[in-house]
């Protein structure tokens, strides 16, 4: 892969955290290994799946890994990084490992899509909600991409 790609996808990351209130880690070559990781993860699996857990089964069963992942945000307010330390905020501490909070497996995962589902009955629309950022939507089918964080509509799971 050429050094070109992870510094394009970096510069990308880089441009999309800014707008969107995030931070990538100051450490640019740190954040460009973990890139090279990203891309070698969607040549191999067809998805930009996390530099640092191991892709298995099917892509369906690993979409909650797509960068950034389902656990980004939680990390960030209890830790201050990612699982992977790509994302960090003001409290980011190098030397503080973060636990990775991935459920081990794909049946513990699934609790997402159902999460809610139920809670109210007699909307006119279901209501989805992003995996990646929270952002609630109350259409017939949720949106092709995240006007928030730019997920795509695979990362949305039916939340009423
Ligand atoms: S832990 Fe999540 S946000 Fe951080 S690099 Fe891995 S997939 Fe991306």
């Amino acid at each position: 892969m050429e050094k070109n790609t992870a510094e394009k996808l970096y510069l990308q990351m880089l441009a999309n955290a800014d707008e969107h209130g995030y931070k990538l880690n100051p450490d640019k070559e740190f954040c460009e290994r973990l890139v090279a990781g990203i891309i070698k993860n969607n040549e191999r699996y067809g998805i930009e799946a996390c530099p640092c857990r191991l892709v298995t089964g099917a892509k369906e069963e690993n979409l909650d890994i797509v960068c950034p992942c389902d656990y980004r945000d939680d990390d960030l307010a209890e830790y201050g990084a990612c699982f992977c330390g790509l994302y960090v905020t003001d409290q980011y501490n190098a030397k503080k490992q973060v636990p990775d909070r991935r459920p081990p497996s794909a049946a513990g995962r699934k609790h997402k899509a159902v999460a809610g589902t139920g809670a109210i009955s007699g909307l006119s629309y279901p209501v989805w909600r992003c995996n990646v950022c929270g952002y609630l939507s109350a259409m017939k089918n949720p949106p092709g991409m995240c006007p928030i964080c730019k997920a795509g509509k695979e990362r949305f799971a039916r939340f009423l």
